[in-house]
């Protein structure tokens, strides 16, 4: 597409960011609408995936986020009784492939100091209301903002506008969520792993090393307890009997936590389903959780945000109508993302739920399945997000790859700035 476009991207989370970014390199006139008054980063770190790194690639930002971030090798999650339940190294994928740990401090700066030229950020800018015919907004104070000739709805996995731009196939909380925070990593003993404890679905405690930010050189891991949503408000009235679940379940974690204060040191989590047949509407279209909100146990939400973005760019490249374009980035998408949907579904009342039989099958079953050659390549592909359909892959370009191997001959010691 050669028309400079008139483009409002609503929300500036990862996929509104990575949006914005991508469409003003394209030389579109971008504005974003933020509900927040000083938009920053939300929660604590979290896992890049080899596809989400492939697009910080596209954009040059891969190198500062390595320098930032830590290589992760290794998912392994075990009961607290010491019994292996997942392990999984991404070089037996592949010997250049790796996850990268990162804070979300990292990941909003990086982004926000990329995005300068041309940038109009309406930030404490709620939208109420989008109009996808006409190309037009209103936010919460009633002003109208209009001639838009395409609307980027990103406003997250709460999205208050996903209504209207098509209906929900399925749109509901998910019974569980999570407390997470940053804590110091020092001396953690798993620096290039994502470690896990759980007793059957009732608790789960993760530990994530995501290294460093631009403002802030002290290495951090992301610390992650599961716990049901409706639970979350009652933590503040027996925060030692907090300490003493997750003692039970990690005395190491629980260490760690000594310092951050319980509740008011936890940022809450909660989550939701949401699934659409149709992602466009007029000259609007959904992007990011907005329009494919799961649970975040497959790890996938940040990189396959980013990838709908890349995707979006790359349709209007090369359609002539944004119509066009929008149908295209959505068939694009949504052919990757259907099997990520079925595993999120599927998966999370095994990590979290009330249910005592599946997650006792889950000890039993799940680490010899994953060691079986079909299996283990099955959950390599989906948790490096380079699954594609049932049977398909992600192609990786091969000057990406050149990268990621350069960076693997390097100490992982280098990175965790340890
Ligand atoms: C505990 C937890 C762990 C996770 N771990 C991982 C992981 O390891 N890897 C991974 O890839 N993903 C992970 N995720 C998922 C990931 O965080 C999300 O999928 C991702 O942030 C979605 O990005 P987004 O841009 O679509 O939405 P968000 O990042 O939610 O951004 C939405 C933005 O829209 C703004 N907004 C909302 N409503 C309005 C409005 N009406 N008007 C204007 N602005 C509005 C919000 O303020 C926000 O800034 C995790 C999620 C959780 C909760």
């Amino acid at each position: 597409m050669t028309k400079r476009l008139r483009v409002a991207v609503v929300g500036y989370g990862s996929g509104g960011q990575a949006t914005a970014l991508l469409l003003s390199r394209d030389g579109h006139d971008v504005q974003v609408f933020e509900r927040v008054a000083q938009p920053g980063p939300v929660g604590a770190g979290f896992l890049l995936q080899p596809v989400g790194l492939r697009v910080l690639w596209e954009l040059g930002l891969l190198d500062a986020a390595l320098a930032h971030g830590v290589r992760i090798g290794r998912l392994f999650g075990e009961t607290a009784a010491g019994r292996p339940v997942m392990d999984m190294r991404y070089a037996e994928l592949d010997p250049v492939l790796f996850g990268l740990g990162l804070q979300r401090g990292a990941m909003f700066q990086l982004l926000d100091a990329a995005w300068q030229s041309g940038r109009r950020l309406h930030a404490g800018s709620a939208i109420a209301s989008v109009d996808a015919e006409a190309g037009r907004l209103i936010d919460g104070g009633g002003n109208v903002h209009a001639g838009f000739d395409l609307i980027v709805v990103a406003d997250g996995s709460a999205s208050s506008l996903r209504g209207q731009i098509a209906p929900a196939v399925l749109d509901r909380p998910y019974p569980w969520g999570a407390q997470w925070c940053l804590v110091d990593q020092a001396q953690w003993p798993w620096a290039d792993e994502l470690r896990q404890r759980y007793v059957a679905a009732r608790r789960m405690a993760g530990m994530l090393p995501v290294g460093t930010r631009p403002d802030d050189p002290v290495p951090k891991m992301s610390f992650f307890w599961s716990l049901p949503s409706a639970a979350m408000e009652a933590v503040g009235d027996a925060p030692e009997r907090w300490r003493d679940a997750l003692k039970a379940v990690w005395p190491e974690a629980a260490e760690r936590l000594a310092a951050t204060a319980v509740p008011h040191g936890l940022a809450p989590a909660r989550y939701r389903d949401a699934m659409h047949r149709r992602w466009h509407r007029g000259r609007a279209v959904l992007l990011g959780d907005a329009a494919h909100a799961m649970s975040p146990q497959l790890g996938q939400g940040v990189n396959m945000a980013l990838l709908d973005a890349l995707a979006l760019r790359d349709a209007l490249r090369v359609c002539g109508k944004v119509p066009e374009a929008l149908a295209a980035y959505q068939a694009g998408r949504r052919s990757h993302l259907g099997v990520y949907h079925f595993w999120s579904r599927w998966l999370t009342p095994l990590f979290q739920s009330d249910r005592r039989v599946a997650p006792a099958l889950r000890d039993a079953l799940f680490h010899p399945l994953s060691r079986l050659p079909g299996g283990r390549g099955q959950m390599l592909r989906v948790l490096t997000g380079t699954r594609c359909g049932w049977w398909g892959t992600v192609a990786l370009p091969a000057a990406f790859l050149d990268r990621l191997a350069t960076e693997v001959r390097r100490p992982v010691e280098l990175h965790a700035g340890a």
